[in-house]
């Protein structure tokens, strides 16, 4: 994809700290971290999102990321990661080019959990329903 940004990295054409590669992935810290070591892991085919990525590519990306994560929770003292998928723009995906955020965590460190809100009666059950239909 020529105006693809992870892809112009991928090709070497705007510089990254890449910190993994193999024949498939690339893994490049990201530039702008909730904490230092935040990684982004991508394949070097471009697809959109999680849910255009073929299987065997996520299959590919999370082997990485296991591997990745340990990596960097040693390597920067961390004691806990998140592992993100912004899948669509609604959902904050900036790069439509599919990625795993992983993200170093520790005690303290001020980075809040989404907030959850409680279903109203009888919700809870009419959306799981729906989904199941759709599976
Ligand atoms: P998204 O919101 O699409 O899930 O995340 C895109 C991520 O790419 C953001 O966390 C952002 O900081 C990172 N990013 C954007 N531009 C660049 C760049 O030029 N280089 C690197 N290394 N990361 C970038
Ligand atoms: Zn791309």
């Amino acid at each position: 994809m020529d105006n693809c940004l992870f892809c112009k990295i991928i090709k070497g054409e705007i510089p990254s700290a890449k910190v993994y590669e193999n024949g498939k992935i690339l893994a490049f810290l990201d530039i702008n971290p909730v904490n230092p070591g935040h990684t982004l892991v991508i394949p070097k085919t471009h697809y959109a999102n999680l849910v255009e990525t073929p299987e065997d590519v996520l299959d590919e990306m999370i082997r990485a990321v296991k591997k990745i994560a340990s990596a960097i929770l040693q390597a920067t003292g961390a004691e806990g990661f998140n592992l993100g998928v912004n899948n669509g723009k609604p959902a904050g995906q900036l790069i439509l080019h599919t990625h795993f955020h992983i993200m170093p965590r520790r005690a303290g460190d001020g980075l809040k959990h989404w907030p959850g809100k409680p279903y109203r009666e009888g919700e809870m059950a009419e959306v799981a329903e729906k989904i199941r239909g759709e599976l």
